[in-house]
């Protein structure tokens, strides 16, 4: 999906699949969730049975995606791809359900934007493989009950929490992706570069890494911007050279903060002396949704220690405020 941040840089579907991994083994890192699925797939096909339904949740551009494509082609099966949104009513899902062949992938995307009718609908088709279609209408409405192909739906969701219970517990697998190293962020950088026919210095690979976010989308929008400055400034080699300059343009600092995470920080610092801030209060001081907030944004500044979460809010910390060099608006309030 696309993020708020990405009006410099194309984040479209085009660009992922250009450089998306083919093959379980090209997967880079998320060992044990691979080491997991390999066992799962393996069962599945000693026992010649389908797979049994599984869940992806993490933030977005760690591979979900990459994983659902991945795993009808390791069992050399069909996949069908659909999103929550989409999804307006049941008669949106139906043909997905009815072309869904023995043993082929449903991949819906948000899953967690499924509107209640539509997930109601879901539910016998994946516990049953059937579903209950209603005809006509008023006094002459009947219930047909229609036995579908067995098939696995593979769901992926940036919010776990915000899947219902009966949903959540249709899924046999559940499986969470989580930022990657830097090690791993180099590698893709290096198998990328050469997929793009691109030269790259080791530094230079580590400097994209480390700008990333510990997302490998980042890590891929951040390397097509190289390639572009690099053919554009000069022979088209990526270096460390080149890699700082073309940063520099695109305001994204060393460690990978960008315009809009120093807005956010300078916002709760400046707007609300420093926090405790809602995420509702920085959202409309921004101009940006909450969602989109605590999806794209939030979970860097945390993890990168620059913001504390507290029951009354968001709360900057002292590594922030070290980080964009400037003095506590309130040292009481920190
Ligand atoms: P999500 O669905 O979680 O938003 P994607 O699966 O679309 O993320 O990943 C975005 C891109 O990042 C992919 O096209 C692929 O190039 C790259 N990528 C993601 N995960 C991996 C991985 N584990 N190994 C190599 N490349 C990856």
């Amino acid at each position: 999906g696309g993020g708020w941040d990405s009006s410099y840089l194309a984040d479209d579907a085009e660009y992922d699949d250009a450089l998306r991994p083919q093959r379980l083994s090209e997967v880079v890192g998320q060992r044990a969730v691979v080491e997991r699925l390999e066992v799962f797939l393996d069962a599945t096909r000693k026992r010649n049975e389908p797979l049994g339904h599984l869940l992806l949740d993490g933030p977005p551009g760690l591979g979900k995606t990459t994983l659902a494509s991945v795993l009808p082609r390791e069992l050399g099966t069909e996949l069908q791809i659909t999103s929550g949104p989409s999804l307006s009513a049941p008669k949106d899902l139906l043909p997905y359900l009815t072309n869904a062949s023995h043993g082929s992938f449903l991949f819906i995307d948000e899953i967690h934007r499924m509107p209640a009718t539509v997930e109601e609908f879901i539910y016998p088709a994946m516990e049953d493989f059937r579903v209950d279609i209603t005809l006509g209408e008023g006094l002459n409405a009947r219930t047909v009950n229609m036995k579908l192909q067995k098939f696995t739906v593979i769901g992926a969701t940036t919010r776990s929490g915000m899947l219902t219970a009966p949903l959540r517990d249709r899924f046999v697998r559940r499986e969470h992706l989580d930022f990657y190293e830097d090690v791993e962020l180099i590698e893709i950088v290096r198998r990328n570069a050469k997929k793009l026919r691109t030269e790259i210095t080791d530094e230079a690979a580590f400097e994209i890494a480390r700008r990333s976010r510990g997302t490998p989308r980042k890590a891929n929008n951040l390397l097509r911007w190289a390639r572009d400055y690099a053919t554009s400034k000069a022979d088209g080699n990526i270096t460390n050279d080149i890699v700082a300059r073309a940063f520099e343009m695109l305001e994204i600092d060393q460690i990978g903060l960008e315009r809009q995470d120093r807005r956010y920080l300078e916002t709760l610092i400046k707007t609300f002396s420093g926090g405790p801030a809602g995420v509702q209060a920085l959202g409309h001081s921004l101009n940006i949704p909450a969602d989109t907030l605590e999806d794209e944004v939030e979970p860097f500044l945390l993890r990168s220690g620059f913001i504390q979460r507290s029951p009354r809010g968001r709360i900057v910390t002292m590594a922030a405020l070290e980080h964009l060099k400037l003095t506590p608006p309130d040292a009481g309030a920190l």
